[in-house]
């Protein structure tokens, strides 16, 4: 399958990852809007969040731990950070893979764009 986070995550492409474990790879995004802008993947080719059923609850009790323990290790935890994922055409999902965005290090606005 012709997808660029599954190469990233079968390291056939290079992504500057940050911590990896044997579901999951966290990795700096290409192009950041925040001095602070990881995602992370499942490893398993997921499209979207419309698909999560294919991850089992633990898995995504891990993930959710594993955005948790980034944002500390980012030092962004304690003044706020923004877990994001995009779902299809209006939402902007531009990489069909599953990926949540963990972004912060400065003050956002509300409603998104
Ligand atoms: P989406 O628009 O699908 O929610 O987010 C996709 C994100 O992936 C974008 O923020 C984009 O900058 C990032 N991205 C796309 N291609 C690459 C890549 O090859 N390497 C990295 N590190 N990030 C990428
Ligand atoms: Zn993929």
């Amino acid at each position: 399958m012709d997808c660029i986070f599954c190469k990233i995550a079968n390291k056939e492409i290079v992504a500057n990852i940050v911590f990896e474990d044997e579901d999951f790879v966290v990795f700096k995004d290409i192009n950041p809007v925040a001095e602070v802008h990881l995602l992370i993947i499942p490893k398993m080719h997921i499209g979207s969040l419309m698909e999560i059923d294919m991850l089992d609850a633990s898995k995504i009790k891990n993930m959710f731990g594993i955005i948790n323990k980034m944002a500390d290790d980012f030092g962004i935890s304690s003044k706020g950070f923004r877990v994001v994922t995009n779902i299809g055409e209006s939402a902007c999902q531009s990489v069909k893979h599953l990926h949540f965005h963990i972004i912060g290090g400065r003050k956002f606005g509300w409603p998104p764009g």
